[in-house]
């Protein structure tokens, strides 16, 4: 899984996109009020709520079109999604943040930091990632907040490292009369040397999020990319409570950081 996420995160910046990345799936339910509605390898998620629903992601500038009509095979109107949020500003997940809110009419929220590239379509990037359009935030979300919308709420939890603005969501919802937690984490992959003039706070910060992550303990979690959290075959299976495969995530991401640290600072 670790060797898959370094090739995901790589190849773009060497050969195209790899071809899992705008390949059609089928949308599915994942837990409570969340569906899959993206890629084979891009996590976009839609959370359904009684008084309309929030996408998370947007896939590449040409995933609207995938998603726009997995929305329609669960029988979303587009007019019901009015917020559009994601884990990182990069590409891969905001590429289609331009077209989704003229589409869908929504709002764009997110963290002061991401949305620096957001509005810069990527030129602000300290990791100099591929650009993409630029798109007008509506609001900044502060770490810590909590976002209410009827019985659900989604925490605003900054995870900063991977881009200085990427975040996860936890979001908290009625089962069967208990309440459960799934996560929209961002893993903090480094994608940048550590020693990084335009970003001298990377170790602090993915410090932080490494601590973050740990001290969650979701029902159910979710990613960025589908391979980092194996939701393809859990979709198969059904079986989507996975705190086992949640630790050795980041356990893995953390090795990495902590490699890179040993070959590139003193
Ligand atoms: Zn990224």
């Amino acid at each position: 899984m670790r060797a898959l996420a370094a090739v995901v995160l790589i190849a773009p910046l060497v050969a195209g996109n790899p071809p899992e990345w705008s390949k059609p799936v089928a949308p599915f339910h994942i837990a409570g009020p969340v569906y899959f509605v993206g890629t084979a390898e891009l996590g976009c998620y839609l959370i359904r709520g009684s008084s309309g629903c929030i996408l998370i992601n947007s896939g590449l500038a040409d995933s609207p079109k995938l998603i726009l009509q997995n929305l329609k095979t669960l029988g979303v109107e587009p007019s019901s999604v009015g917020i559009l949020l994601t884990n990182q500003a990069h590409s891969d997940h905001v590429g289609g943040f331009h077209k989704l809110k003229k589409a869908l009419k929504a709002k764009v929220w997110a963290t002061a930091a991401d949305a620096r590239l957001l509005e810069s379509g990527g030129a602000e990037d300290p990791g100099g990632l591929p650009r993409y359009k630029a798109v007008k935030v509506d609001r900044i979300l502060n770490d810590g907040e909590v976002m209410v919308f009827g019985d659900l709420k989604l925490k605003v939890i900054l995870t900063p490292g991977h881009t200085p603005g990427s975040v996860s969501y936890l979001l908290t919802y009625p089962d069967g009369g208990v309440t459960k937690t799934l996560l929209f984490a961002n893993l903090p992959t480094v994608v940048m040397p550590l020693k990084n003039p335009k970003y001298p706070g990377l170790v602090r910060d993915l410090d932080l999020s490494f601590a973050r992550l740990k001290a969650l303990h979701p029902d159910v979690w979710v990613a960025a990319h589908v391979s980092q959290c194996g939701l393809l075959t859990k979709a198969k299976t059904g079986t989507f409570e996975d705190a086992a495969g949640y630790s050795k995530a980041i356990a893995d991401c953390e090795a990495d950081f902590e490699a890179k640290k040993k070959a590139e600072l003193p």
